[in-house]
């Protein structure tokens, strides 16, 4: 089994948020969802730890996902908190609430927080040593999805103290410092000083939701480390959730890895979500994706996977023939199938993405 390198999951929120335990199977998990009417997500989840280790995920980027921006904060229950705050507080403290989630996973050895390339490479060997994953620790680079939960520039250094190595400076919607998803409009003052602030410290740049001006104007001040978690190409789907060719050519020669989503609205165009069948999308889909990557770069250096299975959406939106993050595995043969040699697809897998954040996280 090829191991993975998968660029971008929430765990934590899923427990956080949803009430879910990832420490058991994914037939446990949708069994416990079986009765709630929350979300079409319930009971159609594909991400457990248990999950994660048959699909062979070594290292993952874990995010914290709490927005506050000025949209955001128009509640209208304060019943129902999965995402949105009216206060900068209650984002942050959500957010330290997912930590929390992390620390306890480490203590109990579910996972392994990875805060230094020492710790990353360390980890990659011992997966790479194991005869059987059953037993390992899930590596865990710590993301944050939308900075809201950062409550100011100059207190971001409190995040990187508690192991934060990347953020994605918006989600959908504004955050307080940039543009998301479905808006457009540049960094906001404060987005200028906390991207200067993480060029300080040595916190990574993920450009994905932000809009197309946030996203070109952090790229131009942000000397960094930069990559796209989970991105895919607006060539084949339309849509400002889509990397532009341009912006995958400007990733690619920062030295950027792009990682293909498995969310299906973002895969296959006009799909509608809670209307499309995810039969008509499959996991060749992601595959076009990444190979869009491939054929704008020149080669198959600078496409990744970052699944988001687990990103608010069940079976009911993922690839039809997808059950679980396991099935991840197949794309192997789909690219093979493709034409891509044995090495490319290793560095789809985990080689790019493991080779930019050994060269990103601070060395020990
Ligand atoms: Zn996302």
């Amino acid at each position: 089994m090829r191991l993975i390198f998968d660029a971008h999951l929430d765990l934590a929120w899923n427990t956080a948020s949803f009430d879910r335990d990832l420490t058991l199977s994914l037939d446990e998990v949708r069994a416990a969802e079986s009765n709630m009417q929350d979300g079409r997500f319930r009971g159609r989840g594909t991400v457990t730890f248990p999950e994660m280790r048959k699909a062979g995920i070594a290292v993952c980027i874990g995010t914290l996902l709490a927005r506050s921006g000025p949209e955001h904060q128009r509640q209208t229950s304060y019943l129902r908190k999965e995402l949105d705050y009216a206060t900068r507080l209650g984002c942050y403290a959500a957010a330290h609430g997912q930590y929390a989630c992390y620390r306890h996973w480490e203590a109990t050895g579910e996972i392994a927080m990875l805060r230094t390339r020492e710790e990353l490479q360390r980890h990659w060997q011992r997966w790479e040593a194991a005869s059987s994953y059953a037993d390992l620790p899930i590596g865990v680079i710590l993301s944050m999805e939308g900075a809201d939960p950062v409550m100011a520039p100059e207190t971001l250094e409190q995040w990187w103290d508690l192991g934060l190595r990347a953020i994605e400076p918006a989600h959908y919607g504004r955050s307080h410092y940039a543009s998301g998803t479905a808006t457009e409009g540049p960094l906001t003052d404060a987005g200028r000083a906390l991207v200067a602030e993480m060029q300080r410290l040595g916190v990574c740049l993920d450009v994905t939701h932000l809009s197309d001006e946030s996203m070109e104007e952090a790229l131009t001040l942000y000397e960094g480390p930069v990559w796209a978690s989970h991105h895919a190409c607006r060539s084949l789907v339309p849509g400002d959730r889509q990397l532009t060719d341009e912006q995958i050519r400007r990733l690619c020669a920062r030295g950027g890895v792009i990682g293909a989503p498995l969310d299906a609205w973002m895969l296959s165009p006009g799909w509608v979500k809670g209307q499309t069948d995810p039969a008509g999308t499959g996991l060749k889909d992601v595959v076009d994706h990444i190979d869009h990557v491939c054929q704008l770069a020149g080669d198959a250096l600078h496409a990744g996977i970052g699944s988001d299975l687990d990103g608010g959406f069940g079976t009911e939106q993922t690839p039809g023939d997808l059950n679980s993050i396991a099935d991840l595995q197949r794309l192997g043969g789909l690219l093979a199938d493709r034409g891509y040699a044995e090495a490319d697809i290793d560095n789809i897998f985990s080689g790019n993405f493991l080779r930019l954040l050994s060269e990103s996280l601070p060395p020990a």
